[in-house]
Parts: C-alpha cells; structure tokens; sequence
C-alpha cells in the first residue's frame, strides 16, 4: 500500500536541502477531511493518499514527501468555516481588529487568498473604507460575487499567474500555505506580486503552530491536505530567504497557530531573530512525537475499543478536520457512532473515510440512547461544549484528546 519511493534523491521544498530526517508514515489517509458526502458509500469511497512526513535538517521544515497535489480538488463541498463557534467568532474579531491596528489599514486594498466564506474579509472592510479582494476555490456558490456596496469583490477561483487584478497594499493569507505544495514560489512570486510597490506593503500568513502539535502529541493534527508544518522559526525563515522581513510574530487561538506579517525587503538577509529561532529544539520535539506516535493512537484505539466493550455510548463533538482525522486514525471499527458539529452547513452529510453522518446538537436529547462519553476534539471548546450540554440536561463525562489523556476529563456533576 505504501507508495513507491521517489527515483530522484528527495529534497525540502523550502530550503532545497537533502537532509531530510524521516518521522513516520500513515497510510491510504481520506486525502480531503473537510469534504462532505451525501451518503455513506461514497464518503466510505473517498479519494485517499499516503503521509510520508520528514523533518528538514537545514531549515526544520516538516513535509509530506508522499503528497500528490493532483489529488486534491477543493470545491464548495469542502466546509472548513468554524464560525459555528462563539470562541473563534470572538478571536476572528479580534484578530481583524488587530490587522487593521497594526497595519494602519483604512482606506487600503485588501486581499485574502483563501478568503473561505468570506468573513474575515468583510470584517477588515467594514467600516474602514478599505477594498477587498478574495479568492477562494472553496467560496460558497450561494453567496453573492460582490459584497459591502460593490467594495468586496469574491472570485471562486485560485489565486495565480494569470489572475488579473489591481495590486495591493496588504495580502492576508490564513490557514492557506500549509496546503501549497511549493511554498517558496507561492511566496516569493504569487504573494509577493500582489503586492502594490511601497513601504507599508505586507503579507498577512496564519498557520497552524506545529511545535503545538508535536508538543501536545495531537496526531489528528497530521493530515493529508497539509503537505507542510511551520513554526515561528521556519516559516520565519523561509520568508527571509524569500526576500521578507518579518516584521510582527505571534502564536494565537490558545498557541494552536502562528501570526506572522511580512514586509518585501531588497535588503533582507536571509537571516531571522534570536528569539523566534527553533531550530535545535524543534527536531527534538520532531523526535519525540514520532517515538510516541503509535503508542499514543494505540492508548485511544484501546480506550474506544473498551467503552464499546462496556456498553458505553461515545460521540465525538467536532467535524473539524481533527475530528474526522481521529476517526479515521482511531476508530476505524465505528464504535462512535453519533458525530455532532453546531455547524447547520455539515448536518446530514456524511464524513469522508469512516463514513459517519454528522448531526446538530439539537439532536442529542436525555433519555435513552444519550451518550455516556463526549469526546472533545479541540480542547479549546471544552467549556464550551460542557455548558453547552448541561443546559440540554445531559450528564455526559466530558473528555479530550490532550497528550496527558488519562487526566484530561471532565466529570459530570
Ligand atoms: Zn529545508
């Protein structure tokens, strides 16, 4: 099942160096975990790849060598919005206010690639004169193509060589890189070429923050549409070499990503700051992760195996991309059976690989059949969803997936 190796000795996609430390494999993964399917057969059916990752010697960035760009079609099947969530509502907000502080941004054109739905978008045009700019394979075919008066304009469409378009002051990139393939172009050339000639010209980058993912042992962060893994370090470095100077760092959304702006700079050096340089402790973390791996998936393919022995009635509440990629890790038996997201886009659309249908909360009701166990994915929503389901009288044992599992539960009253 594994895919044949390369014939030509592989290298880093960043840096372009060939020291490449293997970290372990997960085979014939759902390639798209936020795509949907209208029934169980063929979400059962979906389009699968392998995850080969390794760690670069020289620059520390993680890559799936076994990626297949051909296999990844996004389209508005594929639902990443987390807007269904008080909390990310609340940092979405405060991250565009920052954006707009820090960049001095009023009257401005604006442009997002990879604008989702739209949203954060909208929110940096609002009420600042600014124009906007958003492309996105992914934006919904029912939402109009301009938006704000005419100031907002939307293209279902990558962004790219060919793409005609007025340059701007400032290209805001979130949760995007990670999915290129080839991140030195897509910065140096597609980034970069948005951009209006100035000194207040900047790019935006939100990524997921992988020292968190390997320092939590979260190995449902691993998936296969995220052919790269930064943190502060690399990705700092990689922009240097691409000619930025990063001009403002920061890991957000309880450390789960990293913030970094970006200025063109002639003058950069290539080198980056002390202080966000990770170089040393990375590849121990990169280590550890992948001497824990198999231990830590067989602790939760245990753990659900044993609560279904008992009787015990367990769903999982969040059809994010983690969700479904701990389904499809640890419970490829199907003893959860009940997948919630407050989501009402994913309701009654099955999820790729392990098949199930996600539900709304509405539909968990005390009395029979009420789960004994919910499972948390993101144990930033736990608060959350445990007030969440005390007002709907439910009782259930609130747990997550942190690496110190054993303790991380929530009792119920
Ligand atoms: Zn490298």
């Amino acid at each position: 099942m594994s895919s044949p190796q390369s014939s030509t000795p592989e290298t880093c996609s960043a840096c372009g160096g060939g020291s490449l430390e293997p970290l372990f494999e997960t085979l014939q993964t759902p390639v798209l975990l936020c795509e949907l399917w209208p029934d169980e057969a063929s979400a059962v059916a979906c389009p699968r790849g392998d995850i080969r990752l390794a760690l670069c010697g020289t620059c520390g960035l993680i890559e799936n060598h076994a990626f297949r760009p051909e296999l990844v079609h996004y389209s508005d099947a594929y639902e990443n919005s987390l807007e269904g969530s008080a909390l990310f509502k609340e940092y979405q907000e405060a991250l565009a206010q920052d954006v707009i502080e820090r960049h001095g941004l009023r009257h401005k054109r604006v442009m997002e690639v990879g604008c989702g739905n739209g949203s954060f978008l909208l929110r940096l045009c609002e009420e600042t004169g600014n124009t906007g700019l958003g492309f996105d394979p992914s934006y919904p075919s029912e939402l109009p193509s301009t938006r704000l008066d005419g100031s907002v304009q939307f293209h279902r469409a990558y962004f790219g060589p060919g793409q005609e378009h007025p340059r701007v002051d400032i290209v805001v990139s979130r949760q995007v890189l990670e999915h290129i393939p080839e991140p030195r172009p897509f910065l140096s050339d597609v980034l970069k070429a948005g951009l209006a000639p100035g000194a207040h010209s900047a790019v935006v980058l939100e990524v997921p923050n992988t020292e968190a993912t390997l320092r939590n042992l979260a190995l449902w962060e691993v998936t296969y549409e995220h052919c790269t893994y930064f943190t502060r370090g690399s990705l700092a470095r990689l922009l240097a070499s691409c000619g930025f100077d990063v001009i403002h760092s920061e890991q957000t959304y309880a450390d789960q990503f990293i913030t970094l702006d970006a200025r063109p700079s002639a003058a950069s050096t290539g080198e980056i700051r002390a202080e966000i340089e990770d170089l040393e402790s990375l590849k121990e973390l990169a280590r550890s992760f992948a001497a824990n791996y198999a231990d830590h998936l067989l602790y939760w393919t245990q753990r659900l195996q044993s609560w279904a022995t008992e009787g015990q009635r367990v769903a999982l509440w969040g059809s994010g991309t983690r969700g479904i990629s701990f389904l499809n890790l640890a419970d490829t038996d199907r003893s959860i059976s009940t997948v919630i997201d407050v989501n009402p886009r994913k309701h009654g659309k099955h999820l790729p690989g392990t098949g199930q249908m996600i539900v709304g909360p509405d539909s968990l009701k005390p009395g029979e059949g009420e789960p004994d166990v919910v499972l948390v994915v993101n144990p930033i929503y736990r608060e959350e969803i445990t007030r969440d389901l005390r007002e709907r009288g439910l009782s259930a044992s609130v747990q997550t997936l942190e690496a110190d599992t054993p303790t991380g539960t929530t009792q119920a009253r």
